[in-house]
């Protein structure tokens, strides 16, 4: 890493790995980690994004003492239809659109400049068909 860190126009960002791996459940996640965040509190754990301060031990306890699996938010293959926790908050653009851009990346297909042609995402909010730009 030395050798990495000594070279011009290179910039090496570390990142606690578990912290990443935490940051991927809690964006994922559901609201039963609302009981997660408070037993790892009550565990000691405060102010995790200083690293002195991080004990992943104490978030690791306190996934077991909730008795929740923190891989089943990140590493368990979810399907297109799945219902997600967060389906409930409008974005604007809607979860269809969402879902075609999804399988056209997988495809490796593009998606045409909306600029130019609306493809009705969902956010418009003049009428469909519309530009919103
Ligand atoms: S023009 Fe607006 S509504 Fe149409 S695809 Fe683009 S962002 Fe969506």
């Amino acid at each position: 890493m030395q050798k990495l860190i000594k070279r011009r126009g290179l910039k090496f960002n570390w990142h606690e790995p578990y912290l990443s791996y935490l940051e991927a459940v809690f964006a994922r996640g559901d609201r039963r980690l609302g009981k997660v965040l408070i037993k790892a509190w009550e565990l000691g754990c405060k102010f995790d994004s200083w690293e002195q301060h991080f004990k992943a031990n104490l978030w690791s306890e306190a996934f077991k003492q909730c008795d929740i699996n923190p891989d089943f938010y990140t590493a368990r293959k979810r399907s297109i239809g799945e219902k997600f926790p967060w389906d409930h908050i409008d974005i604007g653009v809607t979860k269809e659109y969402l879902k075609k851009e999804y399988e056209k990346a997988f495809k490796e297909e593009t998606t045409e400049d909306c600029r130019s042609n609306c493809i009705n995402c969902g956010i418009n909010v003049f009428e469909k068909g519309v530009k919103c730009n």
